[in-house]
């Protein structure tokens, strides 16, 4: 057999060389690590090759630092929120910006650590390389002059934060989610352009900490999800001080002094915004340049993202790609899922096919936003006769208790079969009742099998027996219990 390969750059490396694998992951992160250990465990030869920080966007500037900062602000509504009981004052605010910040960079220097840069030395069949941005080639990846051999490669580039084009928007002081979870003063006003799950849950956050924030969108907050549901969080954001502009058009920005000035149109009147910075929240780009996808025939959609299959394959042979960079869900959990059927279906023989029917999503704002399966307008674009019910809190025997009734469950169902196609739940701590729900919908239950369902009392997670009961009964003429 011929021990030497041909590389592009006219190098040649035998097969035992050190720089041929069975499979090369490009990217770090969460994609990255979940494929090369998959891909690992089964005895295969991994090349995972990284640049910047080791991993990724999730630990370094994403899940992991909004999530305790979000909490930290929570701590600060809950005290204020102690209020609405009878006999309790509660006052509290940020005392020291520069110790938060501390701490957070201390908790995501050490899960970086401790989750990924750690675990590489566990496994001897993954060879970490950090030599610069890569590129792909016929059998293969460039990294500079050097060339990394493998038969099958798995793309796990991420994503980066987008600036729309407004014009004016490269004068004005803006931050992106990395910047704002970095920033050493806290500013006294925000203006967030774009109202997605990220500008959602950081808005609120920033308010918490006692920025005066503006939210600007140009259809609605979190406009993927039910539109009762984003009325709701929209009046929650109004009652905390959160000015909300929705539907606007963006005209122009504009420097003013050291902060920076944002023209809209609302309803036809035009107005101008000022702030300290503006926080771009409009979205994300896939990380795909300079990775020669064109060169290799590999399609990306209008995003430039990159279109995999259900097996997770590329439009090239051998090609995979998995997590922010590809056309599928832009979740951590998702981008681990996907990489791990990439890595099987690349090395490991698998005919494993990517299936999100039953996933759920969360927004991490106070109420928390999380859902599962089809909206209303998805389930009769999709051909369902479709029937639904929607439940407020004030009706849950739980938020009562709380004195927090903000928040809204909405469940959608077949008419003719009363099978469950979705639902979402905005209730404190909706993350974890939506688990009950996305099980409903794994195993096929109807609506009147979850109102049957045994459920404790007095639970959040009861309001989804009691929006199930509402198909068909006025909940109000319960009893304790929904019996
Ligand atoms: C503010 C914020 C909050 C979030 N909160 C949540 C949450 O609560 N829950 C949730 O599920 N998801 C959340 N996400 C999304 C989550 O972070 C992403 O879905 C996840 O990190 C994607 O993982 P990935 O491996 O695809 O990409 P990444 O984690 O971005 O990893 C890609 C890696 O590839 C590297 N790379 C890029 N180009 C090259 C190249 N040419 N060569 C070599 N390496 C390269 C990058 O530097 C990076 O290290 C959040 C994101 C943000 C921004």
């Amino acid at each position: 057999m011929d021990q030497q390969i041909k590389t592009h750059d006219c190098c040649a490396i035998s097969e035992e060389s050190p720089d041929v694998f069975d499979l090369a992951v490009i990217g770090a992160g969460s994609a990255g690590f979940s494929a090369s250990i998959t891909a690992a465990e089964a005895g295969k030869r991994v090349a995972l090759i990284g640049h910047g920080l080791i991993g990724g966007a999730c630990v370094n500037v994403g899940c992991v630092p909004s999530k305790t900062m979000i909490r930290a602000a929570e701590a600060i509504h809950g005290a204020h929120a102690a209020r609405r009981f009878p006999g309790l004052s509660g006052s509290a605010q940020v005392d020291d910006w520069a110790a938060l910040m501390a701490g957070k960079e201390a908790l995501v220097t050490g899960l970086r650590q401790k989750k990924y840069a750690d675990l590489l030395p566990g496994y001897e069949e993954i060879t970490y390389i950090d030599e610069g941005a890569a590129a792909l080639i016929e059998g293969g990846v460039k990294l500079g002059a050097r060339v990394i051999r493998a038969p099958k490669i798995i793309i796990a580039t991420g994503g980066r934060p987008d600036l729309p084009l407004i014009p004016g928007i490269q004068d004005v002081p803006t931050l992106n989610s990395t910047l704002l979870l970095a920033l050493d003063t806290l500013p006294e006003s925000l203006v967030f352009l774009g109202g997605g799950y990220i500008g959602a849950e950081l808005a609120q956050m920033m308010a918490r900490m006692g920025v005066k924030v503006t939210v600007v969108c140009r259809s609605r907050l979190l406009p993927q999800v039910e539109p009762e549901v984003s009325e709701a969080l929209t009046q929650v954001f109004r009652n905390e001080g959160i000015t909300m502009h929705c539907g606007v058009i963006y005209d122009a920005c504009r420097r003013d002094g050291s902060g920076a000035v944002l023209c809209i149109e609302e309803d036809g009147e035009k107005l101008e915004l000022r702030c300290d910075h503006l926080v771009v929240t409009a979205g994300r780009s896939p990380n795909t340049e300079g990775l020669g996808l064109a060169e290799m025939g590999i399609k990306t959609d209008k995003r430039g993202a990159i279109i995999v299959g259900d097996d997770m394959a590329t439009t090239h042979p051998g090609v995979f790609a998995a997590g922010d960079v590809t056309n599928r869900d832009q979740f951590v959990y998702m981008a681990a899922y996907g990489a791990k059927l990439a890595a099987r279906n690349a090395v490991l023989d698998g005919a494993e096919r990517y299936d999100n029917a039953a996933m759920p999503w969360v927004v991490f704002t106070d109420p928390q936003v999380a859902g599962v399966g089809l909206t209303e307008a998805q389930a009769i674009a999709a051909g369902h006769e479709v029937k639904t019910s929607i439940l407020g809190l004030e009706n849950v025997p739980r938020a009562l208790a709380a004195r927090d009734t903000r928040g809204v469950i909405k469940l959608v169902a077949d008419a003719k079969t009363d099978l469950l196609l979705g639902g979402v739940i905005a209730a404190p701590e909706g993350s974890d009742s939506i688990q009950t729900l996305v099980l409903a919908l794994k195993f096929g239950m109807t609506t009147k099998a979850l109102g049957e369902t045994i459920f404790p009392y007095l639970t959040t997670v009861e309001g989804l027996k009691m929006a199930a009961q509402t198909f068909d009964r006025d909940v109000a003429k319960l009893s304790c219990c929904a019996g």
